[in-house]
């Protein structure tokens, strides 16, 4: 009686949940994170555990086998919620629906072959796999694709490395002691309930949890970053060179000012769409150019920053004209290929400067030798003291 309050308990949760994950789904704008999935997940589940409160003891026929089928289709669109949300686009109907009709099939084979003992031993067996194979997935995660998420990452792996035990040691006691085991009286069954009505309650906030984290992580990429080129905005330098100035070994660093020759004309003679093209490919090159840890910045329009770190005034200069080159020497195939666009850069560069609040005054230097750059002929590179 107990073992059936809490499994009514756990089909209450599980549809709830279900109801609570779509509409987070429907609100997530287009990238829905795998939210709809999971929602589907906690349907199957639901339901299955409400065909084994109708379905009375564990025997063969229709409702059984669906409920097997359901009870195992479920971890697996779980899965692919996962996938999603960690940005793996994953089908989820054709994967759901071959193992539905093969594990179906499967059913019926090991019924014939077998009997019943078997089918529910297959059953436990499958899903403890399932479970160990989540399981060292998810460790694998936190190790790869996971790396903010370490902590998160290992509770999951044990709650559901809890399953894979519950199942496995399920799997035992059928193989042993028959289908008496899995009478909802028996304290196995019990704690096997509880345990799954604890998860039930756990795992949904905990996904919610992530979703949040994620939409936070988002937002601050959106505050410190420009859209088009997806480089650091002002704000993002500003972070990033605080970042630099708290480390004690901090070194001084050189501040260069990037502008795009004759961009307007650009603009006019290709139109706005090309000169869009043209800060991104320009952006791109910057990228390829800097060293690893400079911090690159659009200012706005078609003007960047490149601060070079752990550097001294010869290789500030040498990255400014590295980049210098590379821009002249390079090209952009826009909607014509016969007329790619080229274009050259003017970068004035700071001399070297040890704290944020220095920024501005370097930001001046800079700028002044870029006005000297432009008016010298442009596609060259000025140093701010260079006379
Ligand atoms: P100079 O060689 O002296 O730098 O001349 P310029 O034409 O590059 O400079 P100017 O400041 O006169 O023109 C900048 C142009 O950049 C004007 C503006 O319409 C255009 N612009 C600003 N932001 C964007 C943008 O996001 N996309 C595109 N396509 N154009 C932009
Ligand atoms: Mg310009
Ligand atoms: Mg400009």
């Amino acid at each position: 009686m107990v073992t059936t309050v809490i499994l009514g308990m756990l089909c209450m949760h599980l549809l709830c949940f279900c109801v609570m994950f779509l509409l987070i789904s429907t609100r997530l704008n287009g990238k829905k994170m795998g939210m709809e999935v999971f929602a589907l997940g906690n349907l199957l589940l639901g339901l299955a555990y409400i065909l084994q409160l109708l379905g009375g003891p564990a025997g063969w026929g229709l409702v059984s086998v669906i409920n097997h089928t359901m009870t195992l289709c479920a971890p697996v669109a779980y899965v692919i919620g996962a996938l999603r949300f960690f940005d793996r686009p994953t089908s989820v109907w054709r994967p759901l629906l071959t193992l539905a009709a093969s594990y179906t099939a499967a059913q019926v084979l090991v019924q014939f072959t077998l009997g019943n003992e078997a089918r529910y031993a297959m059953l436990a067996g499958a899903c403890a796999a399932l479970f160990l194979a989540m399981t060292v997935a998810v460790l694998y995660a936190r190790q790869n694709v996971a790396k903010h998420l370490r902590v998160e990452m290992v509770v999951f792996a044990v709650l559901i490395g809890g399953i894979c035990i519950l199942n496995a040691a399920k799997l035992g006691m059928i193989l042993s002691g028959g289908l008496e085991a899995l009478d909802l009286n028996t304290r196995f069954q019990r704690t096997f309930y509880i345990y799954m009505s604890f998860l039930g309650t756990v795992l949904p906030p905990s996904v919610v949890w992530l979703v949040l984290r994620r939409l936070n992580e988002e937002l601050r990429t959106m505050a410190t970053h420009d859209p088009l080129t997806l480089l650091l905005n002002r704000r993002g330098l500003m972070d990033g060179l605080e970042a630099h100035f708290r480390s004690r070994t901090a070194g001084p660093i050189y501040l260069l000012i990037v502008d795009i020759d004759h961009f307007k004309s650009i603009n006019d003679t290709h139109g706005h769409k090309m000169g869009d093209l043209v800060i991104c490919h320009v952006a791109q090159l910057l990228k390829a150019n800097a060293r690893q840890g400079d911090l690159i910045c659009r200012l706005g329009g078609e003007e960047f920053v490149i601060v070079s770190m752990d550097t001294d005034k010869t290789g500030a200069l040498q990255l400014a004209e590295r980049t210098r080159a590379a821009i002249e020497h390079s090209e952009v195939s826009g909607g014509n290929p016969m007329r790619p666009v080229r274009c050259t850069v003017t970068i004035g560069v700071s001399d070297n400067f040890t704290s944020t609040e220095a920024l501005d005054s370097s930001m001046q230097q800079a700028d002044a030798a870029l006005y000297r750059g432009k008016a010298s002929g442009r596609n060259r590179v000025e140093w701010v003291n260079a006379q």
